[in-house]
């Protein structure tokens, strides 16, 4: 169990609670008595290194250039009895770990996933990273990795996304992006199974396939998913599902490479007897249907049971729903597999579609349940009318047409 002292009080991630619970928080999970305080994560103590020579380039549509990292990374070690180093910024290389190390052996390991974007207008911008930052910590403390100030890493993510972002996405070409992964591992070296007492905090950049662009430009447009089923469960009341933890991915992979050999794209995770509809792969699942009432309805599952992850897309498409949609009622509630179904017979189903920093907002064209491909409309058009259009204004955000308080500037020289 994370110290009670850094564990957040809310699954809500953009509460302004969340950088008061990590007060000290290096010292929080030390062993040194508190009047002697341990550094903390400070990004104003960054060293850089620059390499004598960056990359080469890697030649457009080659394998090696889909996914590619950048020239640099940064990196920040931290031990229970010395707390938070200065972090580094230096050339991208591999890592050198002892074979005991505690994060391949015990999962205690933790990332984030977030793009940068170079905007229409020239500019580079994230999309609220601070929420990003916020999980990071939730997922840090989830596996007894060490807390530190979320303000601070979205200070180093923007050191790494100006300096990269400069080459790697070039003011030429607007509307490209780059994908950051944050990462904290355990790092102690004997094969003991206990909270690691030193770890590695990285932050690298890597080009990434747009994986919306290649569902739209299918024949037939829109995600395949496959209900999972009885025999797999991704996440659990009282597990880690709403943490973004190594250790629910690995043991998801089997049923991932199932739907694949039957021709679909991600598994749609179900929960329980009743078939609860809880997300799909690395995305948040959304549905749209008229309710029995007639009345228009988008739903998506709900934090509360802590099996779901707190996604940063799921988060904002709410958002612009309920301010930008006034004919739709946005319910974050519990729903089955049955209820989609059944709106399907009925013909009240709208559409359905997955949210994610990989997928961004992508429609679902089928749901594989029970043996039986369900037909999911799209209510307009290819894309779906409510799916294309949170799409089109998460966007204008993201590259600028939009100058919306989401779209954090990244400052460059
Ligand atoms: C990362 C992830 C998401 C999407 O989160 P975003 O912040 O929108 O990228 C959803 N579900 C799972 C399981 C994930 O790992």
């Amino acid at each position: 169990m994370a110290p009670s002292a850094i564990e957040p009080t809310t699954t809500h991630l953009a509460a302004a609670d969340i950088s008061k619970t990590i007060s000290n928080t290096a010292n929080s999970i030390s062993k040194l008595p508190s009047n002697n305080p341990l550094p903390e994560l400070d990004a104003s103590l960054l060293t850089i290194t620059p390499p004598t020579k960056l990359k080469p380039m890697p030649q457009p549509g080659t394998p090696e250039a889909a996914r590619c990292p950048t020239d640099h990374m940064i990196s920040a070690s931290w031990s229970s009895t010395s707390g938070w180093s200065a972090p580094s910024l230096h050339a991208y290389q591999n890592l050198s770990l002892p074979p005991t190390t505690s994060c391949l052996h015990y999962a205690t390991q933790c990332f984030e996933g977030l793009k940068l974007y170079r905007g229409h207008d020239g500019t580079l911008r994230l999309f609220r990273p601070n929420l990003n930052c916020a999980r990071m910590l939730l997922s840090a403390t989830r596996v007894a990795l060490p807390a530190f100030p979320p303000a601070e890493l979205e200070k180093l993510i923007l050191k790494l996304a100006a300096l990269d972002g400069e080459r790697w996405l070039p003011r030429s070409e607007p509307g490209q992006y780059l994908y950051i992964r944050p990462t904290l591992i355990g790092m102690d070296a004997d094969i003991g199974i206990k909270p690691p007492n030193s770890a590695l905090l990285y932050v690298l950049m890597t080009t990434l396939p747009n994986l919306a662009d290649r569902v739209a430009s299918r024949a037939q447009p829109g995600l395949r998913l496959l209900a999972s089923e009885d025999d797999a469960c991704r996440a659990w009341p009282g597990g880690f599902g709403y943490a973004k933890v190594g250790a629910n991915y690995g043991p998801s992979l089997v049923a991932q490479r199932e739907a694949a050999s039957r021709g679909y794209d991600q598994i749609l995770w179900l929960f329980g007897q009743e078939g609860k509809v809880t997300e799909a792969g690395a995305s948040n699942f959304f549905v749209v249907w008229k309710g029995v009432d007639g009345g228009l309805e988008m739903v998506t599952a709900p934090l509360e049971g802590r099996i779901i992850l707190d996604g940063v897309t799921r988060r904002s498409v709410l958002e612009l729903a309920r301010e930008r949609l006034p004919e739709v009622g946005v319910v974050e509630r519990e729903f089955t597999m049955e209820e989609i179904s059944k709106a399907e017979r009925e013909e009240r189903l709208v559409e359905a579609f997955a949210v994610g920093t990989a997928y961004f907002v992508s429609p679902v064209a089928a749901i594989g349940y029970k043996g039986v491909d369900m037909r999911v409309p799209t209510s307009e058009g290819k894309t779906g009318k409510y799916a294309g259009q949170l799409k089109a204004w998460l966007e204008d955000i993201k590259y600028g047409k939009d100058e919306h308080a989401w779209g954090v500037v990244v400052p460059e020289n």
